[in-house]
């Protein structure tokens, strides 16, 4: 727990949250500024910074926690699709780690990441990051 952590404030329910899902290890809740509706954040009990700080144990855990919040989003709100999404580091603003996932359906226009800075080519980059 790290006093000053938003998401360890939610954990222990100093800030309400809308949690749909909780068990030993995690707490799943509606994230207040939705892509979709439904859109949650699947986020450890304990305080962990990043993707870079989880065990192996974890990591398997989180997928199993996101396929059973996936089976409960399919039945009360008839998703159509699960987009997951997850920061580190720059462009993640909550430094406490959370998975975004987020209910797709047919007509939901959700537009993926992009970027207007003038990008080098994708060979470049290859030459810069091949053995
Ligand atoms: P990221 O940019 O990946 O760190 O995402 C942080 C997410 O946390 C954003 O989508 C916010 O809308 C969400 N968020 C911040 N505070 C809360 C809160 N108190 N309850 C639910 N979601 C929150
Ligand atoms: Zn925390």
């Amino acid at each position: 727990m790290k006093d000053d952590c938003i998401f360890c404030k939610i954990n222990k329910k100093e800030i309400p949250s809308y949690t749909i899902y909780e068990d030993d290890d995690f707490r799943v809740f509606l994230d207040i500024n939705p892509i979709t509706n439904g859109h949650v954040l699947l986020v450890p009990k304990k305080h962990i910074e990043n993707m870079f700080e989880l065990d192996d144990k974890m990591i398997a855990k989180i997928y199993k926690t996101a396929k059973k919040v996936y089976d409960i989003l399919k039945e009360k709100l008839n998703i159509e699709g699960y987009t997951l999404i997850q920061n580190n580091g720059h462009g993640q603003d909550v430094k406490h780690y959370h998975l975004h996932l987020i209910p797709r359906y047919e007509h939901d226009d959700v537009k993926y990441l992009s970027n207007e800075k003038q990008l080098v080519s994708v060979e470049d980059v290859f030459e810069q990051i091949k053995n």
